[in-house]
């Protein structure tokens, strides 16, 4: 059962570009504990809501967080507030190992990272993560030969070394097979717990496999939000999805 506590409280948030509202006065309560899933069609803005919760791109309203706006911070203040996000494609470094991958991006939370593994052991924050994201055994391999699912929970992975509790993480299943949609289903309900996760998703199979809070937005407002079952039972849900 979710928490009734809220973890980010998002209030009349717009994005302009151009004098084009790309996200269009969005006020949304995410709840601590909470798999959220935001659904809608292709350029409903759910990418440029994340952008600005993240600090990737400027946006008017609030969101507030732990008593701080988010629209007001910059990304690597964001990242040491414990807000961490991943995108569709993954932005691991390819030439360096799993493991150095999951330190750097320790480090750029903790500002840690001094010396070379050798001369100072691999950390045990770097060793929880590895092991629940399950890539022990290729974890001295370069990031760049990893399988695709590999890597997304890679980007996982990176989130959880810098101790983020609120995680926005974009199509974590996209061009998945069903054994990783199903690994990484295991592994979203492995780490939720008093983690708030916000996830951008088109797979609706993988949606309706939670059972959780459902959000849908088209053409950058909130259209509506309910239970997996309420909003594909929605009139205007069907309309937009059969619109586009
Ligand atoms: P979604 O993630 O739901 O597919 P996006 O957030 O990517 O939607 O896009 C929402 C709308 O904003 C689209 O019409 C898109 O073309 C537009 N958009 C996104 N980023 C920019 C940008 N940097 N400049 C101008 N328009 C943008």
């Amino acid at each position: 059962q979710p928490d009734t506590e809220t973890s980010v409280q998002i209030t009349n948030l717009t994005v302009e570009f151009d004098g084009f509202r790309a996200v269009d006065d969005v006020s949304l309560l995410m709840l601590k504990g909470q798999i959220h899933f935001l659904i809608g069609p292709n350029g409903a803005g759910k990418t440029t809501l994340v952008d600005a919760l993240t600090g990737l791109v400027p946006a008017t309203g609030s969101a507030i967080y732990r008593g701080m706006d988010l629209l007001a911070m910059k990304t690597n203040k964001i990242i040491r507030a414990e807000v961490g996000r991943t995108f569709q494609t993954a932005t691991v470094f390819d030439e360096l190992s799993v493991l150095q991958n999951l330190d750097i991006a320790g480090g750029l939370r903790r500002r840690a990272w001094r010396l070379p593994f050798a001369r100072r052991g691999v950390p045990d924050y770097v060793e929880a993560a590895l092991e629940t994201i399950g890539l022990g055994a290729v974890r001295d391999k370069p990031a760049g030969i990893l399988a695709h699912g590999q890597k997304q929970w890679l980007e996982i992975g990176m989130l959880l070394v810098q101790d983020a509790k609120v995680m926005f993480l974009d199509e974590p299943v996209a061009g998945m097979n069903a054994d990783e949609r199903e690994e990484t289903g295991e592994l979203l309900r492995r780490i939720g717990g008093d983690r708030t996760i916000i996830v951008i998703e088109h797979d609706m199979d993988f949606v309706r496999s939670f059972a959780e809070w459902v959000t849908v937005m088209h053409a950058g407002k909130l259209l509506t939000a309910g239970t997996v079952e309420q909003v594909q039972a929605d009139a205007r849900v069907q309309e937009v999805y059969l619109g586009t």
